[in-house]
């Protein structure tokens, strides 16, 4: 690999992406993406369909091997280390610690059908982190009236709205600590009029002060919450800032015609 081996020293950085790569086979969908994220930033990240945000932030959270590049979190490169200026593949332990400080919402709720709310969210914790259960379900249930849901615990999910489910899935990234959000279109699944109350918990989330990238297509929910918007296309950053500028007075071409084609 060819990289950029500078190290991350500034302290408030979180996540620092240097030159990242990644190929599928022939297909390169990302061409050298460089960006910070600071703690307690609230990054949005948007782009047309096929553009590689999805890719981007499964890299971050190591589903898939980045093929060339690197990325830190918290000052630590994920997924191989550096001893004697070589490069090393963590190990599976190494990586499950890595991975055990990151939480993702994905598009589709991803809940265990036959396990109730309450075991949903108690899961992790209990089975990867050896939480006791008495303190695990304590936790499920303040998380669970952080989203709103506190008596909807002994539920299944199919008993609920697609709404309370994305709340769930919320609460049960959260129910393993994380100090990082990945978030990849977490309401595109969602009836319109659910939408809200899923991005309500979010603005929540973020006013408390939780790091999160946020991949999504609602505009206002950028402008309004984003620290930083980022536009991709193509696996390349291709504008960054301000909602008020990326947002109101895009500065590129293919910025100003995604945002033609979105609603808002
Ligand atoms: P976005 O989330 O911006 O829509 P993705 O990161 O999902 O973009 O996909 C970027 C490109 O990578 C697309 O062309 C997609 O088809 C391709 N891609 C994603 N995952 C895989 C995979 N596992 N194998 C092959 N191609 C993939
Ligand atoms: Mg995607």
């Amino acid at each position: 690999m060819t990289v950029d081996t500078g190290s991350a020293t500034k302290a408030d950085v979180q996540v620092r992406a240097v030159d990242v790569r990644k190929s599928f086979g022939s297909l390169e969908v990302l061409k050298g993406i460089n960006l910070e994220v600071d703690r307690g930033e609230v990054v949005c990240l948007l782009g047309p369909s096929g553009s590689g945000k999805t890719t981007f932030l499964r890299l971050i959270n190591q589903m898939e091997t980045i093929t060339a590049g690197r990325i830190y979190v918290d000052g630590e490169l994920i997924g191989i280390e550096e001893r004697d200026g070589k490069l090393y593949q963590r190990t599976d332990k190494d990586i499950a610690r890595q991975r055990s400080s990151i939480g993702m919402v994905f598009q589709r709720f991803n809940l265990f059908p036959h396990k109730t709310v309450l075991e949903n969210i108690t899961e992790a914790p209990i089975v990867v982190k050896k939480v006791a259960r008495p303190q695990a379900e304590a936790r499920a249930r303040e998380l669970l009236a952080q989203v709103g849901l506190a008596d909807r615990e002994s539920s299944y999910p199919s008993h609920l709205s697609g709404g309370q489910q994305q709340r769930v899935a919320i609460a049960r990234a959260l129910a393993m600590e994380p100090d990082l959000m990945l978030f990849d279109e977490p309401t595109s699944a969602l009836d319109p009029e659910l939408v809200g109350e899923v991005l309500t918990v979010m603005k929540d989330l973020a006013a408390k002060g939780m790091t999160m990238i946020v991949v999504t297509h609602e505009i206002a929910f950028a402008r309004e919450v984003a620290d930083r918007v980022i536009f991709m296309d193509g696996g390349v950053v291709v504008e960054q800032g301000p909602a008020s500028q990326v947002i109101d007075h895009p500065r590129e071409e293919r910025t100003k015609a995604f945002l033609g084609r979105v609603k808002h």
